[in-house]
């Protein structure tokens, strides 16, 4: 499809329409959030169960409210007059998180049960659910240079336990609401997603920001070393996060995705050894490489084929590593210092 084809919110939506965020004051529904405003859109509702202090980004003239999209009543008032509805909202984390708190992964499936019904009985147009390429079959990907993962390779399902079955059948849910109900569903399976504003510390944070804040810690403690979770030669590919929010509006306005999961990823792939590398460098440090094998390290290779979006939507997304590296670095450095000197930083 041509780039001047590709339908998005700006030419299928109203400015007034009611857009609702769940997730709102995390990471990517915070970056989604001002995508919105910034192109104009005046009724958006933003929402997370965490106090709006805790929020990393609070995007002035949004509604945000404090609710719990677990909850049925609190899903049916955040859905009031949608026309659209993105359900980002989850208990997740790094490896650490997912690998260490599957009850509180799996009980999401809560949050998307009663945010699409409620999207549903609100007669709102579509509804986008964020999938992961958690719900991949995690034997396709137990070395690091396995093939990338094509749509179709999450069944026979094997997915990552806790987190990635609730995906998977939170997917089935959005599937099933089209089938049945006819109404308008999309999902994108987003695979590691990094950029400012997003976590950096206290235990959910993912390997790009967390490889970043060692780095610094490391040059800011004169430690000189580095300690590294697994044997550092999994691979991954991350994604940056301009690339995601400007993916899931193309998604979410595709006729040719309705009920049909599909990647969001980079396919550049780097073992978290160059990720540490790349780091370094951007820190100008070389630091002494510690490799705890005990740590949680997820599967051994994991890579987004992206031959179905490229024939979707003739785009991919494309922010370079190094590129998208740097800001994150230099936003996290903001943070560190912030924290430092005694302010409260986004965490
Ligand atoms: P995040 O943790 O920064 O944001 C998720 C937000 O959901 C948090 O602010 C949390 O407070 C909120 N939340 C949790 N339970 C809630 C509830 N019951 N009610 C209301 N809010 C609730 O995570 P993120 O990285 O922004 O991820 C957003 C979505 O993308 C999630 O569904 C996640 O599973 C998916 N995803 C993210 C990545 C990634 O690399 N970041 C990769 C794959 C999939």
């Amino acid at each position: 499809m041509a780039k001047k084809d590709r339908p998005k919110a700006a030419s299928v939506l109203k400015k007034d329409d009611q857009i609702v965020i769940g997730g709102a004051g995390g990471f990517i529904a915070g970056a989604l959030t001002r995508y919105f405003h910034d192109q104009g859109f005046t009724r958006i509702r933003a929402i997370d169960k965490k106090p709006l202090p805790q929020w990393y980004q609070r995007v002035p003239g949004v509604e945000c409210l404090c609710m719990d999209l677990s909850h049925e009543d609190d899903c049916k008032r955040a859905c009031e007059g949608a026309v659209e509805v993105y359900n980002l909202a989850a208990d997740m984390g790094g490896m650490g998180f997912i690998e260490r708190f599957r009850i509180e992964c799996l009980r999401s499936i809560l949050i998307n049960t009663h945010m699409i019904e409620a999207a549903y009985r609100a007669g709102a147009t579509r509804y986008f659910f964020s999938s992961s390429a958690c719900a991949y079959n995690v034997e396709l990907q137990k070395n690091p240079d396995c093939p990338a993962l094509k749509e179709s390779d999450a069944y026979p399902a094997m997915a990552e336990r806790g987190y990635g079955w609730e995906k998977l059948m939170s997917e089935m849910f959005c599937q099933e609401y089209w089938a049945e109900r006819h109404f308008e569903t999309h999902i994108a399976r987003f695979h590691n997603v990094y950029g400012p504003w997003g976590t950096w510390d206290g235990g959910r944070e993912k390997a790009p920001a967390a490889i970043c804040r060692k780095v610094m810690e490391a040059k800011d403690t004169g430690a000189r070393d580095i300690t590294i979770w697994g044997d550092g030669h999994q691979t991954r590919s991350f994604m940056y996060i301009d690339d995601c929010t400007q993916g899931i509006d193309m998604i979410m306005h595709c006729d040719a995705l309705i009920a049909t999961p599909i990647n969001l990823g980079s396919n550049f792939l780097v073992s978290i050894n160059g990720l540490v590398a790349m780091a370094e460098e951007i820190g100008g440090i070389k630091l002494k490489r510690k490799y705890d094998l005990n740590a949680p390290k997820g599967v051994g290779g994991r890579n987004s084929d992206n031959t179905f979006i490229k024939q979707v939507l003739g785009w991919e997304p494309d922010t370079p590593l190094k590129d998208g590296l740097r800001k994150t670095y230099a936003w996290i450095e903001q943070q560190y210092m912030a924290r430092k000197a005694g302010q409260r930083p986004v965490s």
